[in-house]
C-alpha cells in the first residue's frame, strides 16, 4: 500500500461545483505530491437524487480539468453489501441497534425540542429493547432503522491537518442513523465503512463535513478501525461574504466550460482558493505540475476563501495569451462555431484563417467567448457601426472623401503587406497634409465596425485587398448617404 491514499467523492445530485472541484483538485495534488494514489470514489446511496446524467458530466469535468485518478470510479450503490454486513456485526456486538420509533413519534419530539428553544437528540427510546419487544414490533409490521450507539459522556476529537484538533462533545451527538429504513446506508456511515475498507489514509473534503467527522470517528471507533487523518478545506465565499450561489454568475466547471474559461487558468485559480504556496506570495501562475510541486495542505488556510471572478477573468486572459496557439484554436472553435462564425468541418485554410484571426486578438480577451466576440468582423461583412465612433470619425469633414482615396490606392497597390499599407497610409496622409489619425480612424471603423482592436494594417492583410476595398468604399457610401454633413 502507498503511503498516501486519498479519495475524492462526489455526490452525483448536480454538476460539479467550482467547491467541489477544488477539494478534487487537492485531492490531486496531494496525491500527486506524495507519489500516492488518488481514489475516485461516487457517493450515490440517494437513489431519489443521483442521476446517471449527473455522474457522466462529473467525469466529463474531471477530465476536463486534467484531474486524472488511479482507482474508480468506485460506485457506493454496488457495495451495499459491505454496509449492511458491517451494520449487523454492530448489531451482534451490541454496539448498534434496531429502532422501531415512527415518523410521528419523532416528529413530536422534535416540535417539543423546538417549543422549548433546545436542539432535539434522539432520546435512545430503542436502546435497550429486549427480542421479544422487537419481535412484537416486526409482527406488527412496523420498520426499523440502525442507529449507533454512541457515548453520552465524554468528548470526541478530531485531529484535523488544517484546524489542528477540534473537540465535539458526545452529549451532543445522539445515536445516528446507520442504516435507513429502506436498506440503505445513511452517508455518515458508508463514507466511514468505505474510507476504511479502502484503506484511504487522508480524508480531505469540505469543511460543512466537519460537524460530520465526530460522528464517522465514532462509527470508525465502533467497528474497530484505525482512523483516517482529516483535513477540511475552507468554504468559497461569494464576494459578499454570502454562499456562493447561481446569482453570483457560473459556479460549475461546466457553467466555466461553456463561458470560455480555460481548465489550466481555472485550475490555477482555485489552487489560490484557500492555498498560497508562501514565500512572497505574489507568484501567482502555476502549471498543474508546478502546483504539484509545491502543495503543501499545512499551508491551506483555515478561513474562508472569496471567490473573485475579476481575478479569475485576469487569469484566464493570461492563459489565453500564452496558449498555444493550435491548443488555443481547437478551444476555441466551438465558441466560433456559436456565434455562427465559422462551420465545421473547416477547411485547411479555413483553419489557418481562424488560427490567424486569434492570435491577432489574442491580447485583448478575457474568455474564449470574448474572444468570438471581438472577431465577428473577421467573418462577417455586414455589422453595425458603433456609434461613438461614428460621431467621432466618420463625421469628420472630407471622411468618405479620405476613404475613397484610401480604398483606390489599396486597390491598386503591388503589394497588399503590412508594410506596403502602412507606406500608403503614410504618404497619403503627408499628400493630404492631414495626421495619420484621420485616416487611420474611420478605416478602423469602416472595415471593423469598431473603434479598438487589433492592428489595423494586420486586420486589413488578414482581410485581405478585396474585402478591405470594399468596406472602405461601402463606409464612404455610407457616410456620403445616411450621415448629414457636418
Ligand atoms: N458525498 C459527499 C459530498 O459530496 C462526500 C463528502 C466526503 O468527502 O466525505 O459532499
Amino acid at each position: 500500500m502507498p503511503t498516501v491514499r486519498v479519495r475524492f467523492a462526489p455526490s452525483p445530485t448536480g454538476e460539479l461545483h467550482i467547491g467541489g472541484a477544488r477539494t478534487a483538485l487537492f485531492n490531486y495534488l496531494f496525491a500527486s505530491a506524495a507519489g500516492g494514489e488518488f481514489v475516485l470514489r461516487i457517493d450515490d446511496t440517494d437513489l431519489e437524487r443521483s442521476r446517471s446524467d449527473y455522474i457522466d458530466k462529473l467525469i466529463s469535468s474531471m477530465h476536463w480539468l486534467g484531474l486524472t485518478w488511479d482507482e474508480g470510479p468506485v460506485y457506493q450503490s454496488k457495495r451495499l453489501g459491505h454496509y449492511t454486513e458491517a451494520a449487523e456485526r454492530l448489531v451482534k456486538e451490541k454496539k448498534a441497534y434496531h429502532c422501531y420509533c415512527s415518523t410521528e413519534t419523532l416528529t413530536e419530539g422534535r416540535s417539543e425540542a423546538k417549543k422549548e428553544n433546545r436542539a432535539y437528540l434522539y432520546p435512545g427510546t430503542c436502546r435497550d429493547l429486549t427480542e421479544d419487544q422487537e419481535e412484537s414490533y416486526r409482527s406488527e409490521g412496523r420498520s426499523s432503522v440502525i442507529r449507533l450507539h454512541t457515548p453520552d459522556e465524554g468528548t470526541t476529537v478530531v485531529k484535523d491537518i488544517i484546524r489542528g484538533e477540534v473537540d465535539f462533545e458526545n452529549k451532543y451527538i445522539d445515536d445516528l442513523i446507520i442504516i435507513k429504513s429502506n436498506g440503505l446506508p445513511t452517508y455518515n456511515f458508508a463514507s466511514m465503512i468505505d474510507d476504511l475498507q479502502m484503506g484511504i489514509t487522508h480524508v480531505i473534503r469540505a469543511e460543512e463535513h466537519l460537524s460530520n467527522t465526530p460522528r464517522q470517528q465514532l462509527c470508525a471507533e465502533a467497528l474497530g478501525y484505525d482512523l483516517p487523518i482529516f483535513a477540511h478545506v475552507p468554504m468559497i465565499l461569494a464576494p459578499d461574504r454570502s454562499k456562493l450561489s447561481k446569482r453570483h454568475g457560473a459556479t460549475s466547471v461546466e457553467e466555466f466550460y461553456s463561458e470560455g474559461y480555460l481548465p489550466e487558468a481555472l485550475v490555477n485559480y482555485m489552487a489560490l482558493l484557500g492555498w498560497s504556496p508562501g514565500a512572497g506570495g505574489e507568484e501567482e501562475i502555476f502549471t498543474l505540475d508546478e502546483m504539484v510541486n509545491r502543495f503543501d495542505l499545512n499551508k491551506v488556510t483555515k478561513t474562508a476563501a472569496v471567490y473573485d471572478v475579476t481575478k479569475l477573468g485576469w487569469m484566464n486572459s493570461h492563459y489565453i495569451r500564452t496558449y498555444n496557439l493550435n491548443k488555443l484554436t481547437e478551444a476555441a472553435l466551438p465558441f466560433f462555431e456559436k456565434k455562427g462564425l465559422v462551420q465545421s468541418p473547416l477547411k485547411e485554410q479555413d483553419y489557418d484563417y481562424l488560427e490567424q484571426v486569434i492570435a491577432a486578438v489574442r491580447e485583448r480577451a478575457k474568455t474564449l467567448a470574448e474572444l468570438a466576440d471581438i472577431s465577428d468582423y473577421f467573418f462577417l461583412d455586414s455589422f453595425d457601426y458603433e456609434e461613438k465612433g461614428m460621431k467621432k470619425h466618420f463625421q469628420k469633414e472630407n471622411a468618405a472623401s479620405y476613404i475613397r482615396k484610401a480604398a483606390k490606392l489599396l486597390q491598386s497597390l503591388e503589394t497588399h503587406d503590412k508594410e506596403a499599407i502602412e507606406a500608403l497610409y503614410r504618404s497619403l496622409s503627408e499628400e493630404l497634409g492631414i495626421s495619420m489619425g484621420r485616416l487611420i480612424h474611420p478605416t478602423r471603423m469602416a472595415i471593423t465596425g469598431r473603434t479598438a482592436g487589433p492592428g489595423l494594417f494586420e486586420i486589413m492583410v488578414l482581410l485581405g485587398r478585396r474585402k478591405t476595398v470594399e468596406r472602405l468604399e461601402k463606409a464612404a457610401t455610407y457616410i456620403e448617404n445616411e450621415l448629414p454633413e457636418q
